[in-house]
């Protein structure tokens, strides 16, 4: 398949816990659903449970192909009862599950998450300010979750620390991350290796 013809594949980062209120349920499912509805591919951590489920039933639903990305030793602990159908890659251990699903992305969504979605946020923010092509990142907040990130990594551009502080981008809803990562027609440009050009 021409590269500008197959769908963008969207990495989502995004925790294991399910937060604090159901409106944080409710973002992940319809991120699920919003990329399904574009035709966008899943690719996540293989989780069926906390904000990793709700993303890919949203996603299963609306008939997105998902790939999940998960560590042998994480596979009882993560996929749960209820995971959505699949491709599933087992990887030997977090560094390489990282790899996969960076490798594999065209784009990067974090909903919410603990130490492991600001981890894979770090990793792909990192690699763009060395210049590496990994694509638009873009963080979505439910209820002011990622802000004290921005204040932070602004005072260390304010520092001299961080040269572009610019990098990780706020989306306020669901479809505005969807429209940040990928706006209409984008695809039609997608550029060698399948990235999309911003
Ligand atoms: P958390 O944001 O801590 O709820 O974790 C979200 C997902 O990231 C879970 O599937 C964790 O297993 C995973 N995770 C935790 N640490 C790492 C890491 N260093 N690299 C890749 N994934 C991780």
């Amino acid at each position: 398949m021409d590269i500008s013809e197959r769908p963008l594949s969207l990495g989502v980062f995004c925790g294991f816990a399910s937060g604090p209120s159901a409106r944080y349920a409710e973002a992940a499912t319809a991120l699920g659903a919003g990329l399904a509805a574009r035709g966008h591919r899943l690719v996540y951590g293989a989780g069926g449970v906390g904000l990793m489920g709700a993303v890919a039933r949203g996603a299963s639903a609306g008939g997105a192909p998902i790939l999940g990305v998960i560590p042998e030793f994480l596979r009882a602990k993560e996929m749960g009862d209820d995971l959505p159908p699949q491709e599933i890659v087992l990887t030997d251990d977090l560094l390489e599950r990282k790899r996969v699903m960076i490798d594999r992305s065209d784009a990067f969504i974090a909903l919410p998450g603990g130490y492991g979605t600001l981890d894979e946020v770090l990793e792909v923010v990192s690699m763009a300010a060395l210049g590496q092509d990994v694509g638009p990142i873009v963080l979505l907040d439910v209820d002011d979750d990622w802000r004290s990130l921005i204040e932070y990594v602004e005072e260390l551009g304010r520092r001299g620390f961080v040269r572009d502080a610019s990098i990780l981008r706020l989306a306020a809803t669901p479809e505005q991350a969807l429209d940040m990562v990928a706006p209409a027609g984008a695809l039609a440009g997608a550029a060698p290796g399948g990235r999309v050009m911003s």
